[in-house]
């Protein structure tokens, strides 16, 4: 059964009603539009159709917009600023990637690219990651502009290429190439975040990203000396290379409690009466349901092999071997967590890796108190908490220009969504009332903050 929704309160300001259409309308038009990034630029299909969608919908109420094609073809990217009352603020980045992971047809209830529109849900790939909170920037971006409206600040809003694949192509490649378009933005709001858990009794919790771990992928490399397969041999790289694999792979890092989880564990407890038991922190983490994975996932670091690669010949002993490890980092462990590895590598293993660093910031100050109070005001009796994301998102690329960044596309769902699993998933769908809600939270929110 899918618990029933208080129902759809009555906008306190005209226009907001028509946003909130278009937002559904926008997410399914944005789904239809095939942007499949496998992180192969040869199979890339629609991110260049997509931007120049989204930029019409701009031009059509009045927007000049700026299009980027950031460092290759088709790699395209919509920025468009709505100039706010009081210059002496800092301007507000809503940012949100154009591309999303691949899907397989054959698994879907619905074609994954069908952006259909049924039971009370539109379905397809992107639908929660993140067509839906580019489509309420995009219909909040027109009803501001078509309505007259000028907000207290700035408002950039940054419709983006290559999230999924890193950002390479999107907006990495616009912070470092292009950082004049985001001049004067002090903070930042973009995706997972802002969506609801039910914690209790129809008591709904609303998680706002602040803080992200850290993204290594490590490339580990053994050497050894070539030789016979038939021959005894005491230095194989294959050998010395799993070895160190697996004392990885098997490793737990230590919990660590940071800012954001603590306060994140402290507020759940308030709402349900649970201890959080700091002897068992996983134990109690686990009973938190949906999003235990989650949550759990941000609680101590990880390192998880994914690609292995040696040899070319069964019978030749290969001098080099490689693996890669996907290794997610807390805030604030980057050098314990380098010294926890040399001492599980041992010092054969060659390393070196690409990512980027954790984020954290505190859930404090205006803008957190506006993001509250927006939803407080079409959800009385909630409570907004903040969160840590176990991945990542665009929001670090953004960091590095000085952007206090956010996880806030708010969400109202049914208590028994599994939300965590529609990313990336078979079945991707978010539900129609959760956009009309989210779009009146973010008009509340973008008319005040
Ligand atoms: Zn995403």
């Amino acid at each position: 059964m899918t618990e029933q929704l208080p129902p759809t309160t009555t906008p306190d300001v005209p226009g907001t009603a028509l946003a909130e259409d278009e937002a559904v309308r926008l997410t399914s038009e944005l789904i239809r539009i095939d942007t499949t990034n496998t992180g192969d630029p040869d199979t890339l299909v629609g991110e260049r159709a997509a931007a120049e969608f989204v930029a019409a919908q701009l031009a059509e109420v009045g927007y000049e917009t700026t299009y980027v094609e950031s460092g290759a073809p088709g790699r395209g990217n919509v920025v468009a600023r709505l100039a706010g009352s009081d210059p002496s603020r800092g301007a507000l980045l809503v940012h949100g990637h154009l591309d999303v992971v691949p899907a397989d047809a054959s698994e879907w209830s619905v074609h994954p690219f069908s952006g259909a529109v049924q039971d009370g849900y539109v379905w397809g790939r992107g639908a929660v990651d993140m067509k839906d909170m580019v489509a309420m920037s995009l219909a909040l971006a027109r009803r501001l502009k078509r309505d007259g409206i000028q907000p207290k600040r700035d408002i950039i809003f940054a419709f983006l290429a290559d999230e999924e694949a890193g950002g390479h192509f999107g907006a990495q490649w616009l912070v470092e190439n292009r950082p004049e378009l985001f001049e004067g933005a002090t903070e930042a709001i973009s995706e997972v975040g802002g969506f609801s858990i039910t914690v209790k009794d129809g008591v709904r919790a609303y998680l706002i990203e602040t803080a992200e771990k850290g993204i290594a992928w490590m490339t580990l490399r053994a050497r050894g000396r070539a030789g016979h397969g038939s021959m005894i041999h005491d230095d194989n790289a294959v050998t010395k290379l799993t070895q160190a694999v697996s004392r990885l792979g098997t490793h737990r890092f230590p919990i660590v409690l940071t800012d954001s989880v603590r306060e994140f564990l402290q507020g759940i407890s308030d709402i349900t009466g649970l201890a959080f038991d700091e002897d068992d922190l996983e134990g109690s983490v686990a009973k938190l349901g949906n999003i235990a994975r989650m949550i759990g996932a941000t609680l101590r670091d990880t390192a998880n092999p994914t690609m292995l690669k040696a040899g070319y010949k069964s019978n030749v002993i290969p001098s080099i071997a490689e693996a890669t490890v996907d290794c997610r980092i807390l805030p604030g462990r980057q050098v314990a967590f380098e010294r926890e590895l040399d001492e599980i590598l041992g010092p054969d293993i060659e390393r070196e890796w690409v990512g980027l660093p954790p984020l954290e910031t505190t859930f404090d100050g205006a803008l957190v108190d506006h993001m509250t109070a927006s939803i407080l005001a079409e959800d009385p009796g909630a409570k907004a908490l903040p969160y840590m994301l176990s991945g990542g998102t665009d929001a670090k690329s953004f960091a590095q220009l000085g952007i206090r960044c956010f996880g806030y596309a708010p969400l109202r769902l049914p208590a028994d969504l599994d939300f965590s699993a529609l990313f990336h998933g078979v079945d991707e769908r978010v539900p129609v009332d959760a956009l009309k809600f989210g779009t009146r939270v973010l008009d509340r929110f973008l008319r005040n903050c």
